[in-house]
């Protein structure tokens, strides 16, 4: 038997999903194109609720859940270049040279005394497999994990980053002045 011809107020059901379908679509257009209401950690549980999944990255950023492991900072004001982090590095991509000093140089800001010159601290983060490792064992605290996970570069050779502050003049000095100790 043949189906029976829409009926008036088939016609009006189906009007009506059409308008509500593009009543949807307007909404969720009109809130692609706004900024996302609320920047909810993936950690937060209404995440899913906080608007359209997208970001207009790099110019709105989610935040990172608090103990990710990302990229490494070296306060080297803190640090009394120990050679524990790059003893513990899985990957051996922490490079230190030191200059024992005569006397004290000074203190870090937990009190410990510093008795070594950083000539060099690089640590190549190309290699670095976020193990997190070097941040336990540091005992000044001065090795952390920041934030900041987009550092993209054109060259592998510029994720080797240098954190020691000493001039070429300074390090022959320190040097130097080692030498010529009694
Ligand atoms: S996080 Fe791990 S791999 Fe990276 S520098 Fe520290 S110990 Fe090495
Ligand atoms: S473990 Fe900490 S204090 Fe020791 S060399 Fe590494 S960063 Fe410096």
């Amino acid at each position: 038997m043949p189906s029976p011809l829409p009926t008036r107020l088939t016609i009006w059901q189906h009007l009506g999903t059409l308008w509500r379908g593009l009543l949807l679509a307007w909404r969720h257009l009109r809130a692609a194109l706004g900024p996302r209401s609320h920047r909810l950690s993936i950690t937060d549980a209404a995440y899913f609720q906080s608007g359209p999944t997208t970001l207009r990255y790099p110019y709105e950023r989610l935040p990172v859940p608090e103990r990710g492991r990302y990229r490494l900072h070296n306060a080297i004001d803190d640090c009394i270049v120990c050679d524990k982090c790059a003893k513990v590095c899985p990957v051996d991509c922490i490079e230190i040279d030191s200059i024992k000093s005569p006397i004290s140089i000074g203190k870090t800001s937990n009190g410990m005394t510093k008795r070594l010159y950083a000539a060099r601290f690089d640590i190549d983060l190309a290699k670095c497999c976020f193990c997190g490792l070097c941040t336990t064992v540091c005992p000044t605290q001065c090795l952390t994990m920041t934030p900041e996970y987009d550092y993209s570069v054109f060259d592998w050779a510029e994720h080797k980053v240098a954190f020691a502050t000493l001039t070429p003049e300074e390090i022959t000095v320190y040097q130097q002045a080692l030498e010529v100790r009694p």
